[in-house]
């Protein structure tokens, strides 16, 4: 007997993943430079020089059985050192290594997270759309379920009545992930306040914590507005990382989980963390990448190339006429389908080799994003097919 519902997860790609899979066949068929691939999140400026040169000298240097070997299955005292030196330095936080968990980038944080605090079935996640498809796939699998607040189609900002609305006695978290894949919203200090404060009213009335778990694979990838760090509004706060964007690291597989002593039941929780990553068969992340953020945990790549498409692809979708929330960090934009459907949209943009994705699947039908982490000249390129799609929805 095979599962069924790995079955099915297994031979259904996403539809990012889908779109992607067309573009390497349009490729092919009209030339790589007439696609306009905005379907992936795939960072488009490389690693920091910097970061280059330190792996080199890692492996020039150290001792390989050491670099490529096992670490503690929490990962090494020096990588977890140099993170909370570094947050510590950046937030004020009073992290040590031993509120540190190191994983294969954020999708294993949310994992073994989601794993940690879930404690009988169906226990309850609550997130507000639109949201990283993913999440769906990560709570059910790990015995729970994602209870999804509407997208507030305004201001793309959280939606507490909404969120307050699905909080139940068996709510064990809300996710939140700011800047926002797909809207690129950065979520405001005070907002972030009323749901800290909605969060320890329904803590109170339930009798047991609700966790606030804090997705920040973008928190560097911003364009003037800060990103609050949560632990500091919200103490039951734990936060899931990754490198894979600041560091233009995805395929790396690196990031981690910060549980910060102000949490509740802090000992329980780590350990509960590390016995998750166990059950998984996440022991250890990947030794060489450890190393390398324990010297590089500072750096980021070359950030501003985002900034630059984002000034470019923003306002000239706007002039054409889409609507589109202003991103204020990630590389994402996410566009109304101008005739309300946004999978007829797609097909029809895919038609002219433009690549978006529905955002259907991040809970959010009636819009399209568009990563544009993506070469400039690209997106010079595509903005005549842009303008083409636009009039034909007139
Ligand atoms: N969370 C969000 C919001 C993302 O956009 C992504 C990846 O794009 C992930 C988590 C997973 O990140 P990683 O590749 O580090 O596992």
């Amino acid at each position: 007997m095979i599962s069924e519902t790995m079955y099915e997860l297994g031979s259904r790609r996403s539809s990012i993943r889908e779109l992607f899979e067309h573009g390497k066949r349009a490729a092919a068929e009209v030339g790589a430079e007439n696609v306009y691939d905005f379907s992936l999140g795939n960072p488009s400026t490389p690693p920091p020089p910097a970061l280059t040169e330190a792996a080199m000298a890692i492996l020039r240097e150290e001792e390989p059985c050491a670099v490529h070997g096992y670490t503690s299955a929490q990962g090494s005292a020096e990588a977890r050192r140099a993170i909370a030196d570094d947050l510590n330095a950046r937030f004020g936080a009073a992290l040590t290594a031993d509120d540190l968990y190191m994983t294969c980038g954020a999708a294993a944080s949310l994992c073994i997270l989601l794993r940690a605090l879930t404690v009988k079935p169906k226990s309850r996640f609550v997130v507000q759309a639109p949201y990283f498809p993913e999440y769906k796939v990560f709570t059910e699998s790990m015995g729970g379920e994602l209870a999804v607040a509407p997208a507030d189609t305004v201001s793309f900002d959280l939606n507490l009545p909404a969120i307050e609305a699905l909080i139940t006695p068996d709510t064990q978290g809300v996710l939140v992930n700011s800047p926002n894949n797909p809207s690129g919203v950065i979520y405001g200090e005070d907002k972030l306040k009323e749901l800290a404060a909605l969060l320890s009213k329904k803590a109170a009335e339930f009798a047991h914590p609700i966790y606030l778990i804090s997705d920040e694979p973008y928190r560097e990838i911003t364009y003037g507005k800060t990103v609050p760090y949560l632990p500091h509004l919200y103490p039951d706060t734990v936060i899931a990382y990754s490198y894979s964007k600041s560091l233009s690291l995805p395929g790396e597989r690196i990031g981690y989980i910060a549980v910060p002593k102000s949490v509740t039941d802090h000992d329980k929780l780590y350990a509960a963390v590390c016995g998750a990553g166990r059950s998984l068969g996440y022991v250890c992340a990947p030794a060489f990448m450890q190393r390398l953020v324990a010297r590089c945990a500072a750096m980021t790549s070359d950030l501003e190339a985002y900034r630059h498409n984002r000034d470019l692809l923003y306002p000239s979708l706007v002039a054409m006429g889409y609507e589109c929330v202003s991103p204020d960090g990630a590389f994402y934009l996410f566009v109304k389908a101008p005739n309300g459907d946004a999978p007829a949209f797609s097909e029809a943009a895919k038609a002219l080799n433009i690549l978006a994705v529905p955002g259907d699947d991040f809970g959010c039908p009636g819009y399209l994003r568009l990563s544009y982490c993506v070469d400039h000249a690209m997106i010079l390129r595509s903005l005549p097919a842009f303008r083409q799609l636009r009039e034909s929805f007139s």
